[in-house]
């Protein structure tokens, strides 16, 4: 079944007459479009698609032909209204307040809009095969791309030049960052989304180093702390502590696992050891056309994984002023549990 069909099937469980699908990255995984202004209704036998007029040429070379492209217009809004009627579930977690009160003004009397958000995103979590081979691809990479600046070296060089260079060499191997490379060392490292900024990297210090690729449409991300050169006690002793609360986590992995379950025994692991409150993000997310999607794995997610999900694993402790550490794979949800898609060792690393 193609991805409108299987999305048709939802819209009718969810007892829409249809869906509006307004989000512009539901809409190119849907249809494949990749233009800045489009949108599709979905529901009964019918697969629409609009776009402007600016578009016409892309749509027709892009957008798979199980949808309609009606003549396009100048505006979207009276094209799409102009389609609707019945419950029209709209994506509430996307659609401004502005557009959803423009949508409804112009709107006739038999169209009912209600909140129908994540239905697309429900597909978008559970991957297809040529999918999971972008992600792969993505990781790998990755990979790659840090054994480059690993080898270039870390010391004496500043978290930003370091952050730069991976970003070029990304682009270099054609692909993009899929998000500004995080580079944070000593004490920076307990920001968890610190900006790399001027300061040099030491010896002996925890280097936290997050960084993924967009390749072909796919994210990846992955995460490692290294040492430059022999810790004290407090960082080894951090380092042991997530990298045992990541191993456990990842066992976790497997169909059927509740998101806030599967953060769980990290965060249990952490808090043991006295880090709890150090530990202030979520365990992972799903990663696909964007770097962050379905499902969640945090302590208030009631996501279940399924199979074909393809999500982070990434406890971190963070000692402000001090130091911080986070480790971070990207895996797959198998049948058996799961399959690591970052390659990169996971013990303390002595790096230059
Ligand atoms: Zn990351
Ligand atoms: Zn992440």
């Amino acid at each position: 079944m193609s991805r409108g069909e299987r999305l048709a099937e939802l819209v009718a469980e969810r007892e829409l007459d249809q869906l509006f699908v307004s989000d512009l990255m539901n809409v190119r995984y849907l249809t494949g479009f990749t233009g800045t202004n489009g949108a599709c209704l979905i529901g009964g036998e019918e697969l629409v698609f609009f776009t402007d007029f600016r578009y016409t040429e892309r749509a027709k070379d892009e957008v798979s032909p199980e949808w309609e492209r009606p003549k396009a217009e100048r505006e979207l809004v009276p094209q799409i209204v102009g389609r609707m009627s019945g419950r029209v579930g709209f994506e509430d977690s996307k659609l401004s307040v502005r557009q959803l009160a423009r949508l409804e003004a112009a709107a006739g009397d038999g169209v009912e809009l209600v909140p129908a958000g994540d239905t697309v995103e429900q597909l978008r979590a559970v991957k297809e095969p040529e999918e999971l081979e972008r992600i792969a691809a993505a990781a790998e990479l990755t990979d790659s791309v840090y054994e480059w600046a690993l080898e270039r070296g870390l010391r004496g060089r500043t978290e930003r030049d370091v952050a730069r260079a991976c970003e070029a060499r990304l682009r270099e191997l054609d692909a993009e960052p899929s998000f500004p490379p995080i580079v944070a060392t000593g004490a920076n490292g307990a920001l968890p989304h610190a900006e790399p900024g001027q300061r040099e990297i030491g010896e002996g210090e925890l280097v936290v180093f997050d960084m993924g690729a967009l390749l072909d449409g796919y994210c990846s991300d992955c995460t490692r702390t290294f040492a430059t050169g022999e810790l004290d006690d407090e960082a080894r002793e951090v380092y042991e502590l997530v990298r045992r609360a990541q191993a456990a986590a990842l066992e976790a992995i497997r169909p059927g696992a509740v998101g806030k379950e599967v953060d769980a025994v990290a965060r249990e692991l952490i808090s043991e050891a006295g880090h709890g409150d150090s530990f202030g993000h979520g365990l992972g997310h799903g990663v696909g056309l964007e770097v962050h999607e379905g499902p969640r794995l945090a302590s208030t997610s009631e996501d279940e994984l399924r199979e074909g999900n393809v999500v982070t694993v990434e406890p971190g402790v963070y000692l402000p002023g001090r130091l911080g550490v986070r480790i971070e794979d990207l895996v797959l949800v198998t049948a058996e549990g799961h399959r690591n898609l970052s390659g990169l060792p996971k013990d303390l690393q002595l790096v230059d």
